[in-house]
């Protein structure tokens, strides 16, 4: 069963309004070019039975699903829309994008007195940031629930750990000094969980790095439905700064940073408190 999501799961306010009916968006999806495919799969998953809405909350202005697809549902979806060609072509230039991100994250992660300083991609695909860590020193890992990348990913990078799985799969408390999910927490069910197993990862003062689409962004187009980076249920929640804030100090992430972006996508550095 798909569980219902009334209050905002991100700031926690009560209200949330219509921004737009699972039917909205299936009319929609004829003016995209991935729309065949994306309706296609929501009706191979079931999500398109429980038809949810669109909701968006009336404090902070983040926009999400008003069901919650559960983990089959999800598993379904992507299995029956799969986005595997081409990532190992990207590879390089992925790395090298990796690579300028961390040249800061280099600087701003905590040195341990002694033994290895850990860095953990979530949400990894074929690993690339985690091989971007490796090559600044870090001892690299990544997480990653689709088998195929990994497989990619262990052939590609061979001095990157691989773990099969959820991020709630990783052992170790307190193990890593750097974590980098690029493009992650939009998908995950449980914003709120999902930032509680970074803070258990994390060292005190620890980073958790995260990109994820802006809702709240001046150039995002005001149609909702007309913005690329709405696609239920792959992406569940849209945050806005307001939203991501909130979330993220109400996880133990009270010192964080959203610099600004040309683009509507958000930037996260935080600070485990
Ligand atoms: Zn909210």
């Amino acid at each position: 069963m798909a569980t219902p999501q009334i209050s905002c799961p991100l700031c926690q306010h009560p209200d949330r309004s219509l921004a737009a009916s699972w039917s909205d968006w299936e009319a929609s999806l004829d003016h995209r070019e991935d729309g065949p495919m994306r309706l296609e799969a929501g009706k191979a998953c079931g999500v398109a039975d429980d038809a949810p809405d669109l909701m968006e909350c009336e404090a902070c202005g983040s926009v999400g699903m008003s069901l919650i697809p559960t983990r089959d549902q999800l598993g379904q979806f992507y299995a029956s829309y799969h986005m595997t060609g081409g990532f190992v072509d990207k590879a390089k230039k992925k790395v090298a994008r990796a690579r300028k991100r961390l040249r800061l994250l280099n600087l701003l992660a905590p040195r341990p007195k002694d033994g290895p300083r850990r860095f953990l991609e979530i949400g990894a695909s074929i690993g690339t940031a985690a091989e971007a860590a490796q090559r600044f020193g870090f001892e690299a890992h990544a997480v990653e629930i689709d088998s195929d990348a990994v497989t990619r990913g262990k052939g590609l990078f061979p001095k990157v750990s691989f773990t099969e799985g959820r991020l709630e799969d990783v052992d170790g408390e307190g193990r890593f000094h750097l974590l980098y999910g690029a493009e992650v927490i939009e998908h995950v069910r449980d914003p709120g969980a999902f930032l509680d197993h970074c803070r258990r990862l994390l060292v005190p003062g620890g980073i958790l790095y995260m990109t994820t689409p802006d809702c709240g962004h001046r150039l995002r187009p005001k149609p909702l439905l007309d913005w690329h980076s709405v696609k239920p249920p792959e992406h569940i929640n849209l945050f806005t700064k307001k939203g991501m804030a909130a979330l993220l100090s109400a996880h133990g992430f009270a010192r964080h940073m959203l610099p600004p972006h040309t683009k509507p996508g958000m930037r996260i550095i935080a600070w485990r408190g």
